[in-house]
């Protein structure tokens, strides 16, 4: 029995919650990287993380459509479905504030984007968990609208 870490064992919990939980974009997620396989498996070419305005890469672009698209992880980029509506806890505050900081931060970087002549389209991980081929669809109707192609 090791009963000398248990009096701080909740103060570490939410440590580590706050380490991993940091907000900041991480690259490779897996529902980015099955969102690209599906994309690719459309026929679409893209190019990774391309640095297009200063600080600020999607997480691929389709280049020949001037597509820039970003999958966005629900908690932390405010999605409807699955960001809390109230958090809860010590850092309740600092977590709300967090999210409304990406957020501004993603519309800022969306107007960045379009006076740099590209679209963007952010897709939700949750959309690529639930079906990443309607996603990866999503992604080649938003490309191909530009072309007027059907389906
Ligand atoms: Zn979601």
């Amino acid at each position: 029995m090791n009963g000398a870490v248990a009096p701080d064992s909740r103060k570490w919990e939410a440590t580590d919650k706050g380490v991993h939980l940091r907000g900041r974009r991480t690259r490779n997620t897996w529902p980015e990287i099955a969102l690209r396989r599906a994309v690719y498996g459309l026929g679409l070419r893209f190019r990774l993380h391309p640095q297009i305005v200063p600080r600020c890469t999607p997480d691929f672009v389709l280049p020949r459509w001037r597509l820039a698209v970003f999958v966005d992880g629900c908690l932390w980029h405010g999605c409807p479905d699955h960001s809390p509506a109230e958090f809860r806890g010590p850092n309740a505050g600092r977590w709300r504030q967090k999210i409304e900081t990406n957020q501004a931060r993603d519309r800022r970087n969306d107007s960045l984007l379009e006076e740099a002549g590209w679209r963007v389209l952010r897709v939700w991980e949750c959309e690529i968990k639930r079906d990443v081929q309607v996603a990866a669809e999503r992604v080649a109707r938003e490309a191909r609208g530009a072309e007027n192609f059907s389906g």
